[in-house]
């Protein structure tokens, strides 16, 4: 195999995956980047959820997001191959819980859903699903049992991603690239995020990829030693239709997200995080026990179809962005099909839906 010397524009978990896999197969790599790990990434739940996470008509999206998920322990794995930080990988699966009979209506019809598209959940009974986490509320009126969905800790597994690219001789320059024609390297490959849609030198005419912000806030809490753990599982939930989820952590903190905005406000909004935390009290009422460590709000980058934007736009050129809510997920995909597309071999999964140029096409 031909060694190339590859620039990865962008150090988010998107960058840093293509990275370290590049680095990995013997390449040089150097990473761009002002401000390393400040995106979406930093303030992700980290939900690995191709199942709960399905969506209604986006039929493109399950492929990428099954395939992620079977090479999410792939990507686990080189990562602790040159990193002994942790990562917040866990296997325990998650729960999705109704409150009322409308929203237990909803999680029927999600089932549904899912099982038409051949995803694996189990019906569980509320005195069951009780047993495995006592802290759920005695009201709740329905609840599926997701084995196969896990979840990382962002803020963790970024950093253990950067340590292990450092160990793997990757280089890095804290430098915002408005331009790719300046960047000295063989092949280049954009990773930055909602910052693609910025980014020159690549394409005729106006950059034609379509990034918009989408907003979410989410609030860390800590659990206090006599109420721990409170879960060991995921729980996700519809609060009279409006979905939440409570990620607990290997350090005995707890993540609660997210709202969905397109308000053009990067901080958290008061009435997100109140939102979050009533909703979440709903489900498992020692939420209202925990001490509050901090709300934060992040961009997903979101594309017009809700599909990533995966693809070789010349001969120097690939473009891996647009992951918008499921980029933790869809990581290991990014890095393992955009290091195949950097070198010109065929992508393990088919990427037609993904083709960077689509919505200029479509103008
Ligand atoms: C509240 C919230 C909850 C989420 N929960 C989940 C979840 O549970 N599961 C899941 O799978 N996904 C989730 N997501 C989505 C996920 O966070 C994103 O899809 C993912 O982080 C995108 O990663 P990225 O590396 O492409 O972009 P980012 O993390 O945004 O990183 C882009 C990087 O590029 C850099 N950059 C920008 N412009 C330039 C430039 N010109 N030159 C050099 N560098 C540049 C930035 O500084 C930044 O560091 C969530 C997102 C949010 C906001």
């Amino acid at each position: 195999m031909e060694t190339l010397h590859v620039a990865v524009v962008g150090a988010g978990i998107v960058g840093f995956a293509t990275a370290l896999t590049l680095a990995d197969r013997g390449h040089a790599v150097t990473v761009y980047d002002p401000a390393p790990l400040s995106g979406a990434s930093h303030h992700a739940g980290g939900m690995l959820a191709p199942t709960a996470e399905v969506v209604y008509k986006q039929e493109p999206l399950f492929p990428l997001m099954t395939h992620a998920a079977r090479w999410y322990p792939e990507l686990i794995e080189l990562t602790a191959r040159y990193s002994q930080c942790p990562t917040g990988y866990r296997t325990e699966g998650t729960l999705i819980v109704a409150r009322d009979r409308a929203d237990r209506t909803h999680l029927e019809e999600l089932r549904t859903y899912q099982h038409e598209h051949g995803l694996e959940t189990e019906t569980l009974t509320t005195r069951q699903a009780r047993a495995l986490e006592p802290a759920l509320s005695p009201a709740l009126v329905g609840v599926v049992s997701i084995p196969g969905d896990h979840q990382v800790q962002p803020r963790l597994f970024t950093r253990a991603l950067a340590d292990a690219c450092r160990a793997a001789q990757v280089e890095f320059h804290s430098a915002a690239v408005t331009d790719v024609s300046s960047i000295d390297a063989d092949q280049v490959i954009v990773c930055a995020g909602l910052g693609a849609a910025e980014i020159g030198g690549w394409c005729d005419g106006d950059n034609p990829l379509q990034l918009r912000p989408v907003y979410g806030d989410v609030v860390q809490l800590r659990v206090p030693a006599n109420l721990a753990p409170l879960l060991t599982r995921v729980v996700r939930g519809f609060v009279e239709d409006r979905p939440v989820y409570l990620i607990p952590r290997q350090d005995g903190t707890v993540t609660v997200g997210a709202t969905s905005r397109e308000d053009g406000r990067p901080v958290p909004v008061a009435g997100g995080v109140h939102q979050l935390l009533r909703d979440a009290i709903e489900i498992v009422p020692g939420i209202e026990d925990c001490d509050f460590i901090e709300a934060t709000a992040g961009a997903r980058p979101g594309t017009p179809d809700d599909l990533p934007y995966l693809g070789r736009v010349s001969d120097r050129v690939v473009i891996s962005t647009g992951y918008f809510r499921h980029g933790i997920l869809l990581a290991s995909l990014a890095a393992r099909c955009g290091v195949e597309l950097v070198e010109g071999r065929a992508p393990s999964v088919d990427l037609g839906a993904c083709d960077p140029l689509r919505h200029r096409r479509s103008r």
